[in-house]
């Protein structure tokens, strides 16, 4: 049986057409589940009987399960168990911008980034769409709020799941549905080039991040395999014509870790690939996890990194810490559990 929640209003309508129905059914069922949040096709009261029996046939409305929350200062994470009992992740930011939502995309990771939890568990499956509809569901039923942005940074590489992911992307953007704006939507991703190349050509509005992390080839294949696939020169190409066709700017996310990519030769080497480019760099401190050994950058550091950056114009910012006391790195609370 499908899921419900996995459902474009597009599929919906398609749906209605094919066993004799009205196609703006599929309107009144999206205001149904999105809009006044039933749980069960029997509150859908306007839409008759025989057609309601036909929905409970043909579709699921379940959902996932929270197993475990944990709750920080202004962070709150959660772990939630799957129908096939697979569990995943989701962490709450609360800013003074709204609530961001960071989702899970896959049952563990393939990417075998070095400082990452993530990857420790190998990819078991891709999410459904539903999977990932329900993450944003979940967390504003539990804590009773509306979460204004999603960002595509937990468990997973988006873009290996991308067909899924572009589904989820269309389904929360939809007006009748949990109408959450394209510019409040970021995907990151490690890098994968052809699906940064198929995601120009998507031309969703939506705002892309790429994890960085090392300013050469060298260092960078050292700590995300991904690099000796998906080189720098060819991943900065690919870059410059997302930003020169889709006329928008690319966020650059690099992690701070002590003594791997912290030196200022790195923020100097880095100044160089970026200069001229319409991008951002997000400097993130690194989350220290128990199964790593990697350190968080002194302040100091940071601070230096930073400063050199701003010298050669490149726009910058320090990410201000969100989860380590609620171990909100990617894949941490599912590793500690
Ligand atoms: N696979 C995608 C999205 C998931 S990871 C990607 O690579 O972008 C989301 C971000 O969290 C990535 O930038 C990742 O490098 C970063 N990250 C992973 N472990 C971290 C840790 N311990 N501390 C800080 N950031 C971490």
């Amino acid at each position: 049986m499908k899921n419900i929640y996995g459902k474009t209003l597009e599929d919906l309508e398609e749906y209605f057409l094919s066993i004799g129905e009205k196609k703006f059914k599929a309107i009144q069922v999206y205001e149904w589940i999105y809009k006044k949040r039933c749980n069960s096709f029997d509150e859908m009261s306007n839409i008759k009987k025989e057609v309601i029996q036909k929905l409970k046939q043909d579709f699921s409305m379940s959902r996932i399960k929270l197993v475990k929350k944990q709750i920080g200062n202004d962070t709150k994470k959660y772990l939630f168990e799957l129908e096939d009992g697979n569990k995943i992740e989701a962490v709450l930011m609360l800013h003074d911008y709204g609530n961001s939502l960071c989702i899970s995309t896959q049952v563990g990771c393939n990417m075998n980034c070095s400082f990452c939890e993530s990857g420790r568990l190998k990819k078991q499956r891709n999410l459904e769409v539903h999977e990932m509809v329900v993450q944003i569901l979940e967390v504003e039923r539990l804590e009773n709020i509306r979460i204004s942005h999603v960002v595509l940074m937990g468990i997973g590489e988006p873009f290996d799941n991308y067909e899924n992911v572009i589904k989820f992307i269309h389904i929360i953007n939809s007006g009748k549905g949990i109408d959450i704006g394209a510019r409040h939507i970021t995907v990151s991703t490690s890098g994968i080039i052809p699906k940064i190349k198929e995601f120009i050509k998507d031309g969703k509005q939506v705002n892309l991040a790429v994890s960085l992390h090392a300013p050469n080839d060298e260092l960078r294949s050292k700590i995300m395999p991904v690099n000796k696939a998906y080189p720098l020169k060819k991943l900065m190409a690919a870059l410059d014509q997302y930003i020169k066709e889709t006329n928008r700017r690319v966020t650059f996310e690099y992690i701070m870790i002590k003594d791997v990519n912290d030196a200022e030769k790195c923020a100097y080497e880095l100044s160089k690939l970026l200069k001229g480019k319409n991008c951002y760099v997000n400097l993130i401190p690194y989350n220290e996890t128990s199964h790593i050994e990697y350190q968080r950058s002194p302040k100091e550091n940071i601070l230096k990194f930073y400063d050199i950056l701003k010298k050669n114009k490149i726009n910058v910012t320090i990410r201000r810490e969100f989860g380590g006391n609620v171990s909100a790195a990617c894949g941490q609370l599912r590793a500690n559990s």
